[in-house]
């Protein structure tokens, strides 16, 4: 059993044929799908999918949205976040990838979700993309930190252990099972078992075997297949330490 810890089903590319994508998803074992709310315009659909008993929600402002923020999106923000199926606030971070960002208001839509979070008592999915050091900058500015794990994880081994000490999870995705990933490989063999998650971040990232096409839930099994033949020990070790770990840090029923 398996959860996939991060996906856009509410995604336009699932409009088609989004009944037959989830039901191959628990067909295939999966135990929850963590539906993630990052895009205002699609907030009401990623809620409206959190009514599958197996599938759960959180929300917050992408990075890359950081411009968007205004006072109507906080207070709509903040009244999903209290809904019961709601888990987390997410994802949100920093993104210095592509050009014209301003890291400024990045920074500080970050900490105001970061805030939003210890309020609500809710643990933190981030994202950052060409960012570890302000991210980590920012992290140590907060005496207390919510829980929670930097999805999607990039960094090499010595920036995951600055994470890891400040109590963060990691999360791998599709890019694990790329030939020349190696510097995320040296992450996954070093980090122990018992802090990292699996996710897709469909419909990006497909794994390998999938690589080219729309990613989906049920594709996560490759990413737990890939850990279990990195750390050297077995498919059923990372289904069910993985989904342990993800019940833990969501107060989920494991
Ligand atoms: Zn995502």
């Amino acid at each position: 059993m398996l959860i996939d810890s991060h996906a856009h089903v509410s995604d336009a590319q699932f409009d088609r044929d989004r009944n037959e994508v989830l039901n191959r998803a628990f067909q295939n074992n999966l135990k929850y799908i963590l539906e993630v709310g990052c895009e205002p315009p699609l907030w009401d659909k990623v809620a409206e999918l959190a009514k599958h008993e197996k599938i759960f929600s959180m929300f917050g402002l992408h990075p890359q949205d950081a411009d968007k923020w205004t006072p109507e999106i906080s207070n709509k923000l903040n009244d999903l976040l209290k809904n019961e199926k709601c888990i987390a606030v997410g994802e949100i971070g920093l993104d210095y990838h592509y050009e014209n960002y301003s890291a400024e208001k990045q920074k500080n839509i970050f900490i105001k979700q970061i805030n939003l979070a210890l309020e609500l008592n809710k643990p933190i999915c981030v994202h950052c993309r060409d960012a570890y050091d302000d991210m980590v900058s920012i992290f140590k500015t907060f005496k207390v930190l919510p829980k929670g794990v930097i999805h999607c994880f990039s960094g090499s081994w010595e920036q995951a252990t600055i994470v890891l000490n400040m109590g963060f999870l990691i999360g791998i995705d599709g890019p694990c099972t790329y030939p020349k990933s190696n510097k995320l490989k040296k992450v996954i063999e070093n980090t122990p078992l018992d802090k990292l998650l699996v996710e897709t971040d469909c419909p990006y990232l497909a794994p390998q075997k999938y690589r080219g096409t729309r990613n989906e839930p049920s594709y996560v099994v490759e990413i737990a297949k890939q850990i279990a033949e990195i750390k050297n020990i077995s498919f059923e070790d990372v289904c069910q330490q993985t989904t342990k770990n993800v019940c833990k840090l969501y107060n989920l029923q494991y």
